[in-house]
């Protein structure tokens, strides 16, 4: 499924067929975190240490690398649990995750999914099939297990909608969140002003992360 968005981010995710019957009682969601994902949850499985590698393709005066090691402790310090942790790669044959520019060529091939959408600011993009997401295939040719690419366009980002807010929502979409919030003041606002999850987005993700796996990453 493709969700063409009107919004500076986006996610694309397409529907898988299958989700769990019983999921176990927790707080609800601050908002719908499967509005992009047709109603189905996607996440890592419980534990996983997700290892993030950000290209090295430079803009001038844009600290990628920075931006995504904020996010990254962010998430993870709002969760304060088990759930997941990340870490730094150093090659994208070592990544689950790439996080790039939109001016740098894209490190994996995908994998004969449909192409992320047009976006202005941001693309998380994964393909599933069946229950579990892809591995998608480094463009080299080399071995890997990206399951999920993050492109981003520092030339969306202004004052009011920095780089590090952006960055900190594709990684929401990264680690399960497949929505946005109606609220401004939260990160997962489809244009996010605010650079760290807030206690609606916390809430959100605490209700992913104890959800049945719909798309296993
Ligand atoms: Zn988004």
């Amino acid at each position: 499924m493709r969700i063409p968005h009107s919004v500076p981010v986006a996610v694309l995710v397409a529907a898988a067929a299958c989700t769990d019957a019983a999921a176990p009682r927790v707080d609800p969601p601050a908002y719908d975190p499967t509005q992009l994902s047709g109603g189905v949850v996607y996440r890592w499985p419980t534990g996983t240490t997700i290892s993030v590698f950000v290209d090295p393709t430079a803009v001038s005066g844009v600290d990628l690398a920075g931006a995504t090691a904020a996010g990254m402790a962010a998430w993870k310090s709002a969760l304060g649990g088990s759930e997941f942790a990340f870490r730094t790669s150093t090659s994208a044959a070592d990544a689950d995750v790439i996080v790039h520019v939109s001016a740098a060529p894209r490190l994996v091939a995908l994998a004969g999914c449909a192409d992320p959408p047009a976006f202005a600011g941001g693309v998380t993009f994964f393909c599933p099939a069946r229950d579990s997401a892809l591995t998608l295939p480094l463009s080299g040719a080399s071995a890997g297990h990206v399951k999920m690419d993050i492109t981003i366009n520092p030339a969306a980002t202004n004052t009011a909608n920095p780089l590090s807010a952006l960055v900190t929502h594709e990684l929401g979409h990264a680690v399960g969140i497949g929505g946005h919030s109606p609220n401004a003041l939260d990160v997962m606002y489809a244009s996010p002003a605010v650079t760290a999850p807030s206690a609606r987005d916390i809430a959100t993700l605490r209700w992913v992360v104890r959800q049945p796996i719909g798309i296993r990453l």
